[in-house]
């Protein structure tokens, strides 16, 4: 039975942890109330720890595509300086460990990307749609490579989903770190071969390289590029192409037990995947199932059919999802 690490994950406070909204409201989230249970949060609201209230008067990104002040909406006070201080300090001593971040989307304080920008305060027109919040900016330069997204993109399925596997596959490494063993690196890489696979290919070789520690470096120096590679690997959206090669890749396995018309129904379901007839977690299942059939121990405790707590699946919630992004 597989066992999953809690997370450590930054949140916007609007997001199901309180009314601190510029009009005193919150944002409903299912994905962030179900994964309460399952991840423990860090809740900040950057807008209040400036000192404004809520409710409050609305703030807005003002300037152009490069350049960008954060002030009042109505009259042009500028929170810029006390928004930069604050986020760079928060973030240095409260973000060292976590696994990734929730963040609100289009605020002109955290939102990551698509933040409106108008010329000046009052009654102004839009120049931009590109920017960063100051605070989802600082967030994303000092955490780059770790899984951060807002809450309306986490909407779309195959987003959620290669964002909650990246959490929990994160957390699950840094619990493997602990005593820094070389076993335990070679037990974590081996139980996600596959899952690697389907990320990038090229990355799953370099990182059984490194497992495979040739030249003897020292396990602290083994484990600090597996982790810088491990995100690395993890910072690409697997593919159509290289969920069916992952795909195709256990199917190998069974090429002696399988009958003819079982080889023949699975190569017919991974053609309905090719097609978007079927999510991927069908052929993903017919595989599990074979892996239990013919008791493929190595198989058995991949994490690919395990990439995170089975109540967190959300399938009637399709969204705008699509499984090919
Ligand atoms: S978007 Fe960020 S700053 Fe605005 S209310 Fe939510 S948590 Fe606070």
């Amino acid at each position: 039975m597989q066992t999953f690490l809690r997370p450590k994950l930054l949140v916007s406070k609007c997001i199901e942890f309180d009314h601190c909204r510029y009009d005193g409201s919150m944002i409903n989230s299912k994905l962030v109330e179900d994964l309460k249970e399952y991840v423990d949060f860090i809740p900040v609201c950057a807008e209040m720890e400036i000192g404004l209230p809520s409710p409050r008067q609305s703030l807005r990104l003002i300037g152009n595509e490069n350049d960008q002040r954060l002030v009042r909406s109505a009259d042009g006070k500028d929170y810029t300086e006390a928004m930069d201080t604050f986020s760079e300090k928060f973030l240095k001593e409260n973000t060292k460990g976590i696994d990734g971040a929730i963040i609100k989307s289009k605020s002109p304080s955290c939102g990551l990307r698509e933040v409106k920008v108008y010329q000046s305060y009052g009654k102004s027109s839009v120049v931009t749609k590109k920017a960063q919040g100051r605070f989802g900016k600082q967030l994303t330069e000092m955490h780059h490579m770790l899984p951060v997204e807002d809450e309306a993109r986490l909407s779309n399925f195959a987003i959620r989903e290669s964002f909650l596997t990246k959490i929990f596959l994160i957390a699950k490494f840094k619990d493997a770190c602990g005593i820094r063993k070389m076993r335990d690196l070679v037990d974590f890489h081996s139980r996600n071969k596959y899952l690697l696979m389907m990320y990038n290919q090229s990355q799953l070789k370099y990182l059984g390289n490194l497992v495979a520690n040739r030249d003897k470096k020292k396990p602290e120096e083994v484990y600090d590029l597996y982790y810088e590679n491990l995100l690395k690997a993890l910072s690409k959206t697997p593919s159509y192409k290289t969920k069916i090669n992952m795909l195709l890749h256990i199917f190998g396995y069974f090429s002696n037990e399988l009958n003819n018309d079982e080889k023949v129904f699975f190569l017919d379901t991974l053609e309905k995947f090719r097609d978007s007839k079927v999510p991927f977690s069908v052929p993903l299942s017919v595989l599990q199932t074979w892996a239990f059939r013919f008791n493929k121990e190595y198989l058995k405790n991949q994490t690919i059919f395990n990439l995170y707590p089975p109540e967190l699946m959300t399938v009637t919630d399709s969204g705008k999802g699509r499984e090919r992004e």
